[in-house]
């Protein structure tokens, strides 16, 4: 524990000392001088020479070796994975993307995910990896380590991903929910993250999910399914979704339904859209006036916001962010978003609640991910001394 509360106070800053660390932490002096010369025999911190912090003598300077150890990060979507390597300071390295079909056989899909992370540990032999994360869609029952279920990917309920890699790779692989993930990421920057007000990061993209944050943790629910706003229904005799309920808001807001929807209605009135128009084309038709891509972009909007409206009335958030592919539309999306929840919901809530783009640059899922992971490693700092070596005997 004493441990855990050294490296978690570490890993916040660049450079601290003994004696910072001891005012800190409340630990005796020999306690805290035995923590640090270990964490020095493992390569985890390093002494930086003096430094001079205010009053009194110049002291030894202590880091964290932030750029010495990593971590994987997965992110499976429905039609791609995104791989990446972050370090201890946030940083990603080595982002790669590949296409899956998710109707392929489940095997040959996880397979290719342990081929491409061998790949990559293969080419980065002296890192330290502390394990794997993996960011999944969909309903993840934490407690029984699988999907409840993944719309258009089938058999995936059936598997323990983490368990497969880990015996592939033999390094304890973290799982978690993709908005969950995700919101991780965001909390980095935000200053939201320490003031106990409630944030919804809704993130759209080929489903919709959301990551809930209230009184400084992620509200997870019985099963830690908490925020699986896609199969919420917002018209209750509506299209079928496969998840067994009717109407279910990804059927309408979701990148997958835009798409649809505009491949649909190509012919029917003029656009410079083509009939295999792909969402990047059609936001990109969107911020440029094209008229069937604004009706198509402008509905979706206009069913979230009534979604969010009803969101609004139930969990009250003080700040509710829009994330993933569909915040690539921008602005206009957002002003579509907000009029049509302002509609729904009475004047006082509608200046109370603010809404916004996410403003995480890069990868959020891939970020987040890896935070979770290194937050779950500081809570055994052993970890960090077993660290590097072991993936290369199994592997
Ligand atoms: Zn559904």
């Amino acid at each position: 524990m004493n441990r855990a509360l050294i490296l978690h106070y570490l890993l916040g800053v660049e450079v601290s000392s003994r004696t910072l660390l001891a005012n800190k932490s409340n630990l005796k002096q020999a306690t805290l001088t035995k923590i640090i010369s270990d964490f020095i025999s493992w390569g985890l911190v390093e002494e930086t020479g003096l430094i001079s912090k205010g009053v009194g003598r110049p002291t030894i300077g202590i880091r964290l070796r932030k750029e010495g150890y990593r971590v994987l990060c997965v992110r499976l979507s429905r039609n791609y994975v995104e791989t990446a390597v972050m370090d201890l300071a946030g940083r990603i390295y080595d982002e790669d993307r590949f296409e899956v079909d998710s109707r392929n056989e489940l095997a040959a899909t996880v397979d290719l995910i342990i081929e491409r992370l061998r790949g990559i540990l293969a080419r980065n032999p002296e890192e330290r990896f502390l394990g794997i994360g993996v960011a999944m869609p969909g309903p993840w029952v934490k407690e029984q380590q699988r999907l409840a279920y993944f719309t258009g990917f089938y058999k995936w309920q059936d598997i323990d991903i983490g368990k497969i890699m880990e015996e592939a790779l033999g390094l304890t692989v973290f799982v978690e929910q993709d908005a969950n993930a995700a919101l991780m990421a965001e909390g980095e920057f935000h200053s939201w993250a320490p003031s106990g007000e409630l944030v919804l990061l809704v993130m759209v993209g080929q489903g919709i999910g959301a990551g809930i944050y209230s009184n400084g943790e992620i509200l997870r629910g019985k099963l830690g399914i908490a925020g699986e706003i896609g199969h919420m229904s917002i018209a209750y005799e509506g299209i079928p979704c496969e998840c067994g309920n009717v109407g279910c808001l990804e059927r309408y807001a979701s990148t997958t339904a835009v798409v649809e929807r505009a491949r649909a209605l190509i012919g029917s009135r003029s656009t410079s859209l083509g009939p295999r128009c792909r969402i990047g084309e059609i936001l990109a038709a969107y911020k440029e006036g094209d008229g069937l891509a604004v009706a198509v972009v402008d509905q979706a909007a206009r069913y979230l916001g009534y979604a969010l409206a009803s969101l609004t009335n139930v969990l009250n958030p003080g700040l509710i962010i829009l994330g993933d592919e569909m915040s690539a539309a921008g602005e206009g999306y957002l002003r579509k978003v907000r009029e049509a929840m302002g509609e729904r919901v009475t004047p006082t809530v509608r200046e109370s609640t603010e809404l916004s783009l996410s403003s995480v640059e890069g990868n959020p899922f891939l970020l987040g991910i890896g935070h979770a992971v290194v937050e779950n490693c500081i809570k055994t700092p052993e970890v960090f001394a077993k660290a590097g070596g072991e993936w290369k005997r199994r592997g």
